[in-house]
């Protein structure tokens, strides 16, 4: 292979590369924009009081749900998320 076609399959990788990691970059400033609107959500929650502890608890790999509360858990329950899902929708009772 000659050294210019040599250095012309080169700037073609480049190019590629560059390509991923434009894909790469715009990927990640959606994951932190997604990010900030989720801790938006969970600070706003936490001035809320009510599940924020709870949910942080599951988030930590606990079981929230009555039946299991405070068991550690390897993977999701159904149980604690429909609990999460349904006290977050319904207002408290006395609040
Ligand atoms: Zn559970």
């Amino acid at each position: 292979m000659s050294l210019s076609a040599e250095i012309k399959q080169w700037q073609a990788k480049l190019a590629q590369l560059m390509d991923e990691g434009d894909q790469l970059l715009a990927r990640a400033e959606a994951l932190e924009r997604q990010n900030a609107v989720l801790q938006d959500r969970l600070a706003e929650r936490k001035d809320e009081g009510g599940l924020a502890p709870l949910k942080r608890l599951y988030d930590e790999g606990f079981h929230i749900c009555p039946a299991h509360f405070a068991e550690g858990r390897d993977e999701d329950c159904l149980f604690c998320l429909s609990f999460l899902h349904n006290e977050g929708s319904v207002p408290h009772k006395g609040e």
